[in-house]
């Protein structure tokens, strides 16, 4: 009996590349599991320090042909988005652009979870990672453009602008210090999280489901998310855009 557990104990959780999602996680180990700055994590509006969008968040991100495809353990899309860069403060100069998909959703808002998170990772050009940007998705009766160009690259090459998703003069988002939500957790990435919740089609999400949730060969059928972790001592900021279109934008809503 002995035998038979330490056998059990000693089966990588990570095997020839697969990530275990069976426990969501839990069972990772080293920094996964010792960090104090692990992602993903639920974020708690009411307790978001807001400030305004006036130091200026710039991604500026070029639209690029691509061809995306599915991984062990989820779709990526990778690219030479070269003018990438980020400014929050001092500016950073990033390089590497590589987008993925999580179902259900890593971040919670609220303690409520949704269908699907897509997350823009950012390294420089050392290879540090420098920043993740997350975008939630909803199940609507909608479908969603910049979604339906991923689902087609995996079968041809398309272009794809992350301006149409990552609309950064408009946009409110939740920023915190996190870390990579797989394996090796590296910590020290900033997170950006997208406020505005997307909506997708039951058709849109199947694409990506079919292949994790929506089968008990991967992850136990639980789908590719990592439960979401402790904050710690680490605060949430509420970036809040003090751009008057987003106000005349409202305005406009609400007289139509
Ligand atoms: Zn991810």
């Amino acid at each position: 009996m002995v035998t038979l557990i330490s056998i059990f104990l000693s089966i990588p959780l990570i095997v020839s590349g697969t990530i275990s999602y069976c426990s969501h996680g839990t069972d990772w180990t080293d920094i996964c599991s010792t960090g104090s700055k692990q992602s993903p994590i639920n974020i708690v509006t009411s307790s978001a320090t807001k400030k305004e969008k006036s130091e200026g968040i710039n991604f500026n991100f070029t639209s690029h042909k691509v061809e995306g495809e599915f991984t062990d353990h989820n779709f990526e899309i990778e690219g030479n988005f070269v003018d990438g860069k980020l400014k929050v403060g001092s500016l950073k100069k990033g390089y590497g652009v590589q987008f993925h998909f999580h179902a259900p959703s890593e971040h919670q808002i609220d303690g409520n979870s949704y269908d699907l998170e897509m997350h823009v990772v950012q390294k420089d050009s050392a290879g540090n990672y420098l920043f993740v940007v997350g975008i939630l998705f909803k199940k609507g009766s909608s479908s969603n453009d910049f979604i339906e160009k991923v689902i087609d690259s995996e079968t041809e090459e398309t272009k794809i602008d992350l301006t149409d998703i990552l609309d950064d003069d408009l946009a409110n988002f939740y920023y915190y210090e996190g870390s990579l939500t797989t394996p090796p957790c590296t910590e020290s990435v900033e997170w950006f999280v997208w406020e505005e919740i997307q909506e997708i089609s039951e058709e849109q999400l199947e694409f990506f489901t079919s292949k994790w949730a929506g089968t008990s060969s991967f992850g136990c059928g639980n789908g590719n998310n990592r439960a979401v972790q402790n904050l710690n001592s680490r605060t949430v900021t509420y970036y809040e855009s003090s751009n008057l279109l987003v106000l005349g934008l409202s305005v406009i809503a609400f007289i139509f």
